[in-house]
């Protein structure tokens, strides 16, 4: 792969440019295409130069695509050359510092330049819009006084206006004033029209609102250590068990940020960025624009017009998702990764990055604070944390002053289950239910059985494209494969013998639900999972109810386990922790605890003490145990202990090769093909079928790949040139989350 010239600076660039030629007359673009190289055009007389950062329009393969500007006039350009179509940018698009974020990504993630700078655009910039921010209407109040008593709709609008710093048209729709009661008001002369930002002007302090709750000893300390590591570079990890006050915390070092007029960036998981996280930054620093979000949600023109005022400096806080990290910012001060261990950090599919590493990363290019807050950190920040490359600070107690739950084991083994539920399980969810709390019960499958076969023969319904079993559903009545979505009628009659002997076996959130609606009738009963729940306003909306009732249960994945609080909830009841442990999945028992803490940390979150039970047929399996004997923590240096003795991550990294197609032997002969090229101090195991080695009529293999350490391993994959195959798919992962 010829990346001689990714990542080069623009410093780079100027000086391998002639300082004869004033006017370059041949210019090197990044493309988005999956190609590892740059390509070279000549720029027409016509055209004004572009900037190096800046967007330009040139021919490919029959198409016109945008691409960046990498250099002018570099030295070994070829003669002939395709000329530059337009030139989109005179000022850089990207800033230095993504510019150089976008080389190293590349490096790192064995991924094309031209790519991963345009998964830096948002879709409308990338397009090739006008990097313009869209300027909004909005008003202030003149200081001039007038009667208003026998209109109270316009006076309490003044009231608005005054009370804040340029509120906008739409804010104050949003808040029920209609256009003709702005108009009234602008007419009598007591409002009028604001005046826009200026891009220019220099970042000033931004004072929070209100200062919040005075932090509790725990969190005083917490600070105090966190303030003592200084203005530079520092990772540290906050490690705080559920409603400790994490927020509380990033809230207090991000007002300090914003006081010395920087910009902060808080990356939370989709789940986790609801409208009451927003509502509480912005009840410390404003509504008014200050605290901005990005997540999959928005619409392009909003995208890129929070990407701009973000770059601005008009936006002091983003609070955003995964592709956040991203952003581009004026003055960046603070980067706060909140549920670090998340897996939806991880892209899985295109540029596999991992937001938590990239922004890593960019804290360090900008020697600035990195926080990475979890109540069950990853493995791989517990072990920077531990052997001294992150300040680990930790917070031990809950901040409204509740305890944590006490945990017990159900040993299930022999036991009756009524849809999943032990009587054991049932006395104590009716005995919480009668002291009028609420009860969450986890069980992370959907549908109603995992499985549908026949009492006769054994015969099991499977998925005519996937190598998986279908899933039976309720309401409506019908088979689907999780995996490709393959919808199929139910049948009564076994598709071997015959016999009418079908039986539902196993038991998930939709069978759970019909068990306790029987045993409990009368009870609220909210069931939250992605069928019940496809949008954030439904969730919301069941969310709501359940803050609204006294008695009721919850039933739900892990939609429910994270983020949210459920202040009457005194027991968590995890039907299944066994499936977790047992997966072929090396990450899988991390995943597992984190789940199990998480769904656990529900409970008990005001005055009334909270209990998790959990239902298992390994009482004796090791890794439980620990978990609940000595918590998370404990867990976690013991599962570190099981990495290191087997080679894994994050004592040694691992990248995975994986391919696709529609013919088994295509796809594993491409993977067969690739050891030869890499050099003998990787490990290589495989190939091997994946977990599940077909899906959508897609077989799939996969070729794992360790090394001693990182530059070994990124030596032998940048030596990779595997074959060009048509009909194949196939992906470099680099750390990869999943490793199906
Ligand atoms: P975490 O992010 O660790 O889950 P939060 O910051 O959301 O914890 O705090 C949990 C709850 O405790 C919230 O309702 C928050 O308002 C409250 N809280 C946090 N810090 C304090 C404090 N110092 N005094 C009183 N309440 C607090
Ligand atoms: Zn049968
Ligand atoms: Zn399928």
């Amino acid at each position: 792969m010829n990346r001689q010239n990714q990542g080069q600076s623009r410093e780079g660039a100027s000086i391998n440019t002639p300082a004869t030629a004033s006017v370059p007359t041949v210019i090197r673009v990044a493309v988005p295409v999956p190609l590892a190289r740059q390509f070279d055009y000549g720029l027409p007389a016509e055209l004004p130069t572009p900037a190096v950062g800046g967007r330009v329009r040139v021919p490919f393969a029959g198409r016109n695509l945008v691409g960046i500007c990498m250099q002018l006039d570099p030295a070994d350009a070829h003669d002939k050359l395709k000329p530059v179509t337009e030139v989109i940018d005179t000022e850089p698009a990207l800033t230095d510092e993504l510019f150089e974020l976008a080389g190293w990504m590349a490096d790192y993630y064995l991924h094309p330049i031209g790519e991963v700078l345009a998964t830096m655009l948002p879709a409308q910039i990338r397009r090739g819009a006008v990097l313009r921010i869209a300027r909004e209407e909005s008003w202030v109040a003149t200081g001039h006084t007038g009667d208003l008593k026998r209109a109270p709709r316009q006076a309490s609008l003044l009231e608005v206006i005054r009370s804040g710093t340029g509120a906008t048209t739409r804010s104050l729709y949003d808040l029920g004033y209609t256009r003709s009661i702005i108009t009234a008001l602008a007419g009598k002369g007591l409002i009028r029209k604001g005046s826009a930002p200026d891009d220019d002007a220099p970042m000033t302090p931004h004072a929070a609102l209100e200062t919040g709750p005075t932090p509790t000893g725990d969190q005083a300390n917490a600070l105090q250590a966190l303030q003592a590591l200084g203005g530079g570079f520092q990772p540290a990890l906050l490690e705080g068990i559920t409603g400790s006050g994490k927020t509380e915390i990033y809230l207090r070092l991000i007002e300090r940020v914003l006081a010395d007029s920087r910009q902060a960036l808080v990356l939370v998981p989709e789940i986790a960025l609801t409208p009451q996280t927003l509502a509480r930054f912005e009840a410390r620093f404003g509504t008014d624009g200050a605290v901005g979000t990005l997540h999959s949600n928005l619409t392009d023109a909003e995208r890129a017009q929070t990407w701009l005022k973000c770059r601005a400096g008009q936006i002091r806080v983003i609070i955003g998702t995964r592709s956040a990290v991203l952003a581009p910012f004026r003055n960046l001060g603070l980067i706060v990764v909140d549920e670090e261990h998340d897996g939806s950090f991880k892209q899985q599919d295109g540029l596999r990055y991992s937001a938590r590493d990239v922004a890593v990363k960019r804290a360090q290019g900008l020697g600035i604070g990195l926080l990475l807050g979890s109540a069950t950190p990853s493995l791989e920040t517990l072990h920077n944390a531990n052997r001294g490359r992150y300040a680990h600070v930790s917070l031990q107690q809950r901040a409204g002053g509740a305890r944590p739950p006490d945990f017990y084991l159900l040993d299930i083994r022999g036991h009756t289950l009524h849809h999943g539920l032990s009587n054991d399980l049932v006395r104590a969810v009716r005995s919480h239910l009668e002291r009028d709390s609420q009860v969450l019960v986890f069980l992370n499958r959907r549908g109603y059985a995992p499985s549908y076969l026949c009492a006769a023969c054994g015969w099991q319904s499977q998925c005519a494209s996937c190598d998986t079993r279908m899933t039976l559903h309720q309401r409506p009545k019908v088979l689907v494969c999780h995996h490709c979505g393959r919808r199929e009628p139910v049948i009564d009659a076994c598709g071997n013998c015959g016999a009418a002997a079908m039986m539902a076996v196993g038991v998930g959130t939709q069978r759970t639900e019909e068990g306790l609606a029987e045993l409990f009738p009368g009870v609220p009963l909210i069931r939250v999972d992605s069928d019940t729940t496809r949008t954030q306003r439904q969730l919301e909306s069941q969310l709501a109810d359940i803050h609204q009732s006294e008695r009721a249960i919850l039933l739900g994945t892990q939609m429910l386990a994270k983020g949210h609080h459920f202040p009457r909830v005194t027991l968590v009841a995890v039907i299944n922790a066994d499936g977790g442990f047992l997966s072929a999945d090396f990450r899988a028992p991390e995943r597992t605890a984190q789940l199990i803490t998480q769904v656990a940390g529900r409970a008990g979150r005001a005055q009334a003490p909270g209990e998790v039970w959990i239902q298992t047929y390994q009482p004796d399996n090791q890794l439980l145990r620990s978990l609940i004997e000595q918590g998370y923590p404990g867990f976690a240096q013991q599962e570190l202990a099981v990495r290191e003795s087997a080679g894994l991550p994050p004592y040694r990294p691992m990248a995975l090769i994986r391919s696709e197609s529609a013919d088994a032997t295509s796809a594993l002969q491409f993977l067969q093909s690739l050891p030869p090229a890499l050099p003998g101090d990787l490990e290589v195991l495989g190939p091997a079928p994946a977990p599940i080695a077909r899906v959508a009529d897609r077989h799939r293999y996969q070729l794992m790949v360790l090394a001693d350490n990182r530059s070994v391993l990124h030596a032998g994959l940048a030596r990779l040139r595997p074959p060009a195959r048509a009909n194949l798919r196939w992906s470099l992962d680099i750390d990869p989350y999943d490793t199906f």
